[in-house]
């Protein structure tokens, strides 16, 4: 028989690990809510345009890693590689610019994005990512908050000594002129450049400074800063953005070079990145993000401002295991119900329906396991208290309740166990 593979650069996510996203995502849920950033959730399969005419055409996701397709139907479509396209169609889709809804109106979104890369460790083809998106507001306040909201985010995962590059993109005039500068750094070394670099040299310089390749790289460190090309109107936004970081006491790098892969930021554009031995023990980007004034009325909206930023979840967990930070206890267990002899196993089937009605999670042997055996799987289980009900028990309609971290042991009457041991429980967790 054939053997079907999942699809390169995919993964299943197994119980054991499965805990472990779903720590990371009810984290992001609890401060999203205390930013108040509300979840929106929409289609994984969007109109190509949508993609193509926001991150660029000679953007690496549209150019080379998008999966599209043409359905039955003939509709060109494309799995989604990013969220923020999707969620400013659906911004302007269901006019959530109108009059009835909040201002800035925020949002946040988790879920899986596709990408045909190289698979590595950190690269995969589908991946998943967290993120925010805040519209109506074009203020420094904003930029910022966004900003403090992303590292709040990864400081409550454990991680220290993140690193945040800042820079600034501008305003159209900024990058018009900044461009043609770039161009003209750059045409004398026009041979020595990767054959996409030259491709895109005149099309979008700032691809050049965000390539990977070494033929590439070589170029940016001497490349003209945009930071000398912005206008006074742009420098004021930026300089209150450092202003407000440096308030908040929130450290940043200002870093020219980075520009970001996608056309539609302008102004204040981020990453957080992270010194990991999963990556060589370099900085990799878990966050990025960044303003996009001009993206909505591009897809057809009207001009309404916008920032947000993205989270690769793979990269953030691979970086959490590389600095042993800790994950809660996968599903811990509260009772294990052992039953000895067969009479005794209407009762226990009965006890754990009623434990499990109470909200204390429990479990039995299903298999026919000998008592010795059931005790055991309770250990390995890590339950916190063992339960037993055999002859002994069924007769005094009682049972006897042991925590298995104290050893002490109760008797207790049957009917009154799920009322007694909730009791017990909830005691142990207010201590
Ligand atoms: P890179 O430069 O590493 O390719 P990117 O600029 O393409 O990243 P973004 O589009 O900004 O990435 O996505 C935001 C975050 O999503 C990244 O910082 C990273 O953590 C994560 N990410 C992006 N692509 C992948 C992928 N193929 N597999 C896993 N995570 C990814
Ligand atoms: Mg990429």
């Amino acid at each position: 028989m054939v053997k079907y593979q999942r699809p390169r650069g995919t993964k299943d996510i197994l119980p054991g690990e499965t805990e472990k996203w779903q720590y990371i995502e009810d984290t992001a849920r609890m401060l999203f809510q205390d930013y108040r950033y509300r979840e929106i959730r929409t289609p994984m399969i969007e109109n190509y345009h949508v993609f193509s005419r926001s991150s660029g055409d000679t953007s690496d996701i549209v150019s080379k890693e998008m999966y599209d397709f043409h359905d039955k139907g003939g509709r060109h479509i494309a799995l989604r590689p990013e969220g923020t396209a999707g969620v400013v169609r659906a911004f302007i889709q269901n006019k959530l610019y109108g009059p009835d809804t909040p201002k800035p109106y925020k949002v946040y979104y988790m879920g899986p994005m596709f990408r045909y890369e190289h698979p590595q460790s950190g690269r995969e083809r589908e991946f998943h990512q967290i993120g925010v998106e805040s519209f109506g507001s074009k203020s420094a306040e904003m930029d910022v908050e966004v900003i403090a909201m992303a590292m709040d985010l990864l400081h409550q995962y454990g991680l220290k000594h993140l690193h945040l590059a800042l820079n600034t993109l501008g305003d159209r005039k900024t990058k018009d002129t900044y461009c043609k500068a770039l161009i003209k750094y750059l045409e004398p070394h026009f041979n020595e450049l990767s054959e996409d670099s030259q491709k895109r040299m005149h099309k979008n310089p700032l691809r050049v400074l965000d390539s990977k390749d070494p033929r590439d790289k070589k170029f940016v460190a001497g490349a003209p800063s945009i930071l000398d090309y912005l206008t006074p109107e742009a420098k004021a936004h930026f300089d209150r953005v450092k202003q407000l970081l440096d308030a908040l006491g929130i450290k940043y790098y200002v870093s020219p070079d980075v520009v970001r892969g996608l056309d539609y930021y302008n102004h204040t554009i981020f990453e957080i990145m992270v010194k990991s031995s999963a990556f060589g023990n370099g900085f990799t980007t878990v966050c990025a993000g960044g303003r996009y004034n001009k993206l909505v009325h591009q897809l057809g909206g009207p001009e309404v401002p916008g920032i947000g930023f993205g989270l690769g979840v793979e990269r953030l967990i691979l970086v959490m295991k590389s600095k042993h930070l800790p994950f809660p206890k996968a599903n811990p267990l509260d009772a294990f119900v052992v039953n000895i002899g067969d009479k005794a196993d209407i009762a226990s089937l009965k006890l754990v329906q009623d434990l499990r009605n109470q909200g204390i999670s429990t479990d039995r042997d299903y298999t026919g396991r000998k008592p010795g055996s059931q005790f055991k799987m309770a250990n390995k289980l890590d339950a916190h208290y063992t339960l037993t009900i055999g002859d002994k028990e069924l007769k005094n309609n009682s049972v006897s309740i042991k925590s298995m971290d104290s050893g002490k042991q109760v008797t207790v009457p049957l009917d009154k166990v799920a009322k007694h041991f909730s009791d017990v429980v909830n005691k142990d967790f207010d201590e």
